[in-house]
This record gives C-alpha cells, structure tokens and sequence, in this order.
C-alpha cells in the first residue's frame, strides 16, 4: 500500500491513500467506500471524484472493474437554498404505489458476491445484516450459540440501519421502551471500549416541542413516567427552549420537554463495530448473498435456500427490517408489517450552533445538526402510500423546507446538499414483533421497529441472545407475533416521523 496523499474527492478531502486503506479494510464496493471515506458526499456528490475512485480501486488487481457499480446520485442535484423549496406548492404524493428502486448492476447476483460456498449447516443464520441481525450476531457469538451466519443481500448498510437519522433518546412513554432505550444509550457510550470503532455519540439533548395544548399534556405525562425511571427530562417554556437551540421562532409553540443525555450517533460505524465484533468472536457474515427461500418441515425450520446455494439451519432469525414480511412469507408466514418510504435531507455544512435534536410532534418535523456540521432532518408525510419505495421526492424537499423554515427562518438561504430515503418497518402497534411464530419451531422475529430501531438494537440485542439461550425475559411475550391475533396491542407511543 502507499501513502500518496493525492486528492481525489475535493470536497471531503479524501486521497488515494484513504482509498486504499478502505479496500485493504474490506470497504472497496462504491457505496460502502462512500461511506467508509465520505467520498462523493459533499457538494458535488461524486460528480468530480467518483470515475477516479473506481479506476484507483479497481487498479492493481485490487477488485474486478465488474464490481465497481457506482453510487446513485442523490438530488438536489445542485445545491439550493431552503427558501427555494419552502416557497413552492408541494407536488401531491404520487397515486401509484412507487416500485423499489431497480438494482444498478442489472439482473442477477451482485458483481461482488463471494465465491466461496456458504457452510452446509449453522446453528443461527439470520437474514438481515442491519443492525439487528449484526447486533444479534455479536451477542450470541459472545455466549457460546454455536455457527452463527448473517445473510445479507447488500452491503452493509444498505437497509433502514444505513440511511436513518441516528437519534438516540430515552424519551419514551413505555416503561418498556425507556428501559430498552436506557441500556442502549449506556452501550453507545462504551461502544469504542467494547466494539473498537467510534460511533460519535453526542449528547446533545432532544427537545420535543409540543405546538398545542392536547400535546403539553401528553409530554407532561410523559415527562412524570422518564422522571420514575430517573431521567432528567423537564418541562420548559418556550423561552428556554430557544436558549437550548438558539434560531427557534419560539413564537411558533407552547413549550417542550427536554433531556439533556438523548443523543445522536453516526449510524455506519456502529454498524461495521458489530460486523467486525462478530466476526472477531467466531460469527460468519456474508453480504452480497440473497435469501431466496426457508425450508420448513414437521412444524420447524429445516434451511435456507440463498443465490449461493443451501444451508441448513437449527435457528433461523428473521431480521429484514422492511423486508421482513416478505422474507416471512418465504415460510408461509404472514407479519402485520408494512413499509412506508421516510425521507431525509442533508445540509451544507454550517458552523456548529445546534447541540440538541429538534422535533416537532404533531407535524413529525425533525432535525440535528451532525458532526460535520450539515443539518441533517426528515419529516413524516401523512399521505405516503404503503410500499418498498427507497426514491426521493421534491414533495418531501418542499414540505420539509417549509416547516424548518417556518420554525427556523434563517435556515433559509442554507443550501440542501443531499436527499435520501429509507424505509419505515410499520406495524399496527408501532412496537416491535419479537421471538416466536407460531405452528414454525425454530423462526424468529426481530422486526417492526419503525423509526427507533436504531436506538432499540444493543439492548434488544441483547436480550434476544439471552432468550435464545433459555433466559425467560418479558418482552418476547409482550411483544410476540401472536399478540396480533389475541388483539393484545401495545399502547401508543412517542413516535417521530
Ligand atoms: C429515514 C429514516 C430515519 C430514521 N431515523 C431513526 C433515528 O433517528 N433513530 C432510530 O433509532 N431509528 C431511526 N430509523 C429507524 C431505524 O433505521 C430502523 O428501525 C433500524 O435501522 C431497523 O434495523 P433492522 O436491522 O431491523 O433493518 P434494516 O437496517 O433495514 O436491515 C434489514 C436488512 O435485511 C436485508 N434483507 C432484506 N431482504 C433480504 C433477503 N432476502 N436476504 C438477505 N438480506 C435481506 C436488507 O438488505 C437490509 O440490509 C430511521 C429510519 C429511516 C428510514
């Protein structure tokens, strides 16, 4: 390897040195050397540095030029300031439910799909190498599960895990999900110690802005419930809120609750931390690789079926986020889940002026600003339609502009750089579906986390290997697939989005 510090992204500064490091790390596909180097995800998205990445990785051998798909070129095409989007008539949601975005390779395996035969047998494999099933995999490689394999179709990164906002907080209105979120912050916190990667966890605090009375209430509820569980949430006016995120028009709601320990995490590290963390502790992790079919026989699992071949499995771990009624159904199982395209948008980089999340409930606007400065935030749409649909719309840029702009006006000459979407795995409860499906021994679920799986996983994780060893724990009962049928629904819940 040589160190030659020539630019090759000038916008994020990346060499060919960072370009090399990244291959001989195992990131060489283009969208993971996106991610791994920050390559192409400035202003000129790639336009001037993605040719001379691929060439640079696919010279002296390093990967076959077949393997080099290139990245999709995420719009605004151009950079435009918010105040252009804000002042348009959003388009109406387009009537027809939108395909998933086509492969870039074409038909087929992908290019990079391994060579090498998976094993003839496992004790775990689990489809899904978001974070879920990687989490998972760390955990129970650690306690001893015997061959534990993750099955992913993409790279890593590629599902709701690698496209997602990275909030973390303990603001919930469940005991339940404040517990789970407690013990997940608490792990982000040592994440570096434990897994050896840095997942910039920042502290900064989300602020749920309540615009009318009915929604006061419902924070204040909330806020007595997190204090039981010694949270530090409080209620504050208006006034202090602006002094906590400064540039809020504070005329535009009532007051907010406040946590000063939520947070919020690059979200690629922590998933490459607990790739890596398996496969040190002895777990197999295959990306590339696409479930196909899952054989069942007698009442039990029996195997997979993948486009590279067999594997019989003792336990199989249904972990596909979105994906996963779909992947279900290869069992003849049917889950409630359904996906729902969320958008979101990244900013140039600005001067650091916001420590906190932002959100507004009611409207579902959120917002942050990340580590390298950008303003990164999404807003639900209430009029999305059901559906795989990972495109981005000018709606989303439109409404979204309006509102940001609306709470904060001088974010409008600040220009929108990047806009992408990923999507929400939604069940009838918004909680999620875990352990056992019923009349198939042996098929796990680990699904239906909406927008907060993310800040869920450690300590879901977790708990599922536990499980899985025979440890009892509640919340395979409470949250098991067979809830639906006995109408046992969870109880309503902060949810953002
Ligand atoms: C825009 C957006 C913003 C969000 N913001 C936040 C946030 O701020 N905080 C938070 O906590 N959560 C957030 N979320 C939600 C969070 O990202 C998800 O809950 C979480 O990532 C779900 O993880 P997962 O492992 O269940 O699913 P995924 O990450 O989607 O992983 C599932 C994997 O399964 C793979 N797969 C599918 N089918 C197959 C197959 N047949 N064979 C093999 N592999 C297959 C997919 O490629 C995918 O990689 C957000 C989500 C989105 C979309």
């Amino acid at each position: 390897m040589t160190a030659d510090k020539s630019i090759v992204c000038a916008c994020e500064d990346v060499t060919v040195h960072d370009l090399e490091d990244a291959v001989a790390r195992g990131y060489g596909d283009i969208e993971s050397l996106k991610r791994y180097t920050g390559l192409g995800t400035g202003p000129c998205q790639g336009k001037s540095c993605e040719v001379a990445a691929m060439r640079i990785c696919t010279s002296g051998n390093k990967l076959a030029p077949g393997a080099q798909v290139p990245f999709r070129a995420r719009p605004p095409f151009a950079p435009t300031a918010m105040a252009e989007f804000a002042g348009l008539q959003a388009p109406p949601p387009s009537s027809e439910p939108q395909p998933g975005l086509r492969p870039t390779w074409g038909k087929g395996p992908h290019p990079l799909q391994p060579a090498t035969p998976l094993p003839e047998k496992v004790d775990v494999a689990i489809i899904g190498g978001g974070i879920m099933g990687l989490a998972l995999a760390w955990h129970l490689a650690g306690e001893g599960a015997g061959k534990v394999l993750v099955l992913e179709r993409g790279y890593l990164c590629e599902g709701a895990s690698g496209r997602n906002g990275g909030g973390v907080r303990a603001q919930w209105t469940t005991p339940t999900l404040i517990e789970l979120a407690k013990e997940s912050i608490a792990f982000m916190g040592r994440f570096a110690q434990e897994l050896g990667i840095n997942v910039w966890l920042r502290k900064g605090g989300y602020l749920f802005l309540a615009h009318d009375e009915e929604t006061l209430r419902r924070i204040e509820g909330s806020v007595d419930l997190q204090r039981k569980h010694g949270l530090p949430t409080r209620i504050v006016t208006a006034g202090e809120a602006g002094e906590i995120a400064p540039e809020l028009d504070t005329s535009k709601f009532l007051a907010a609750s406040w946590n000063p320990e939520d947070g919020v995490v690059f979200p690629w590290p922590f998933l490459w931390g607990y790739a890596e963390g398996a496969r040190r502790r002895g777990a197999q992790v295959e990306t590339f690789t696409r479930v196909t079919g899952i054989e069942t026989g007698q009442g039990r699992v029996r195997a997979l079926q993948t486009d590279r071949g067999r594997v019989a499995a003792d336990r199989i771990v249904v972990a596909c986020g979105a994906w996963s009624p779909q992947v279900a159904k290869l069992a003849g199982v049917q889950l409630p889940n359904v996906p729902y395209r969320h958008e979101i948008v990244s900013s140039e980089p600005l001067k650091p002026f916001l420590g906190p999340l932002v959100t507004m409930l009611g409207t579902g606007l959120y917002f942050s600003q990340s580590m390298r400065g950008e303003i990164v935030g999404g807003m639900g749409d209430p009029q999305e339609l059901p559906g795989l649909n990972q495109s981005s719309s000018l709606r989303f840029l439109a409404r979204y502009s309006r509102a940001l702009t609306e709470l904060v006006p001088r974010l409008g000459s600040v220009k929108l750089l990047r806009q992408w979407a990923g999507c929400y795995d939604v069940t009838p409860d918004h909680s999620p579906v875990l352990g056992e499906t019923p009349g198939v021994a042996g098929l796990l679920q680990m699904s239906g986390f909406v927008g907060h799986g993310f800040m869920m996983a450690p300590a879901v994780a977790r708990r599922m290997a536990e499980w899985m060893g025979g440890t009892k724990d509640e919340i395979f009962e409470r949250f098991a697939l067979r809830r639906f049928a006995e109408g046992r629904l969870e109880k309503e819940t902060f949810i953002i989005g």
